[in-house]
């Protein structure tokens, strides 16, 4: 049980080592009440390709960033208030297995887990954080989120015409609305979405019309049926109807702007890298 663990030894200790490994590189971690429910490696899916990415879940933020060497030395450190996150089951799809959406308001992607049973824990441990932590505050779990962007190497032509072919001129752009991989004339207007951003974000021809008509009728969040059910293998997702919106500046385009974490990894990773969690889910 969790709360047994705040003021705990063994928890001082996992904490201080999780900081130790990420060093100056990344944040203090080791704060009242806080306590690392559980730790393993994850496959996320990154822009370019999918990536082995540790991650820890602390019972207020989960925690992730990249393996330097393997169970020693992380950096890249991404901290996701739990608040924020809403999961999804993915369904199991060819290599994509055990995946699960990590959403939030800014950011969202897919991770995988290495078994059916890493992820149902996985799921269950952030999930009854995320529970917990609600409870607690009273505040209302996540609404609107960020779109999960689909993949560069899923689309070679652009989702939207269907024509447009992708090389070193004819860039991929990302739409922030539906997370669809798209050409520059396909995606030349912009729209406000204040959830992601203050400022107007890029977004495909068909997210702005939807949204321009929803604004004038006042009317609910869209939804791109349109392009997921045929073009995006790696994301078949158990329930409908989670398209939303990712994060992205103003000034920049997709193409230009990577994840922040999309590095190589610069080491294979051991087979012992099993999840592990410290505290009994309590139902
Ligand atoms: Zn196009
Ligand atoms: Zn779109």
């Amino acid at each position: 049980m969790v709360d047994k663990l705040v003021n705990s030894e063994a928890n001082a200790r996992r904490i201080a080592m999780v900081e130790g490994c990420f060093g100056s590189s990344g944040h203090p971690l080791g704060i009242p009440g806080r306590v690392l429910v559980g730790e393993g490696v994850l496959t996320k899916m990154c822009r370019k390709k999918p990536k082995a990415r540790q991650f820890f879940l602390f019972n207020d933020t989960l925690v992730y960033g990249n393996i330097v060497i393997s169970k020693k030395k992380y950096n890249k450190q991404h901290i996701i208030p739990l608040e924020e996150i809403k999961l999804q089951p993915l369904e199991d799809d060819g290599p994509y297995r055990n995946g699960w959406l990590i959403c939030t308001a800014s950011k969202s992607f897919a991770v995988y887990a290495a078994t059916a049973t890493e992820k149902a824990e996985w799921i269950a441990h952030i999930n009854k954080c995320v529970e917990d932590l609600l409870r607690k505050s009273g505040k209302k779990p996540l609404g609107e989120h960020a779109a999960v962007w689909v993949p560069d190497a899923e689309a070679n032509v652009c989702m939207h015409c269907n024509k447009s072919q992708f090389n070193v001129l004819n860039r991929r752009h990302h739409c922030r609305k539906c997370g669809a991989v798209v050409c520059g004339p396909c995606s030349n207007k912009k729209f406000l979405l204040p959830v992601q951003s203050a400022k107007p974000l890029r977004v495909c021809l068909t997210c702005h019309d939807v949204l321009t008509k929803s604004k004038n009728l006042g009317g609910p969040n869209v939804s791109l049926s349109k392009y997921k059910i045929s073009v995006i293998p790696f994301l078949t997702v158990l329930n409908i109807g989670f398209f939303s919106n990712q994060d992205g500046d103003l000034s920049m385009d997709s193409s230009g702007e990577d994840d922040e974490d999309d590095d190589d990894d610069p080491e294979n990773l051991s087979s012992s890298n099993e999840a592990k969690f410290y505290g009994e889910i309590q139902k």
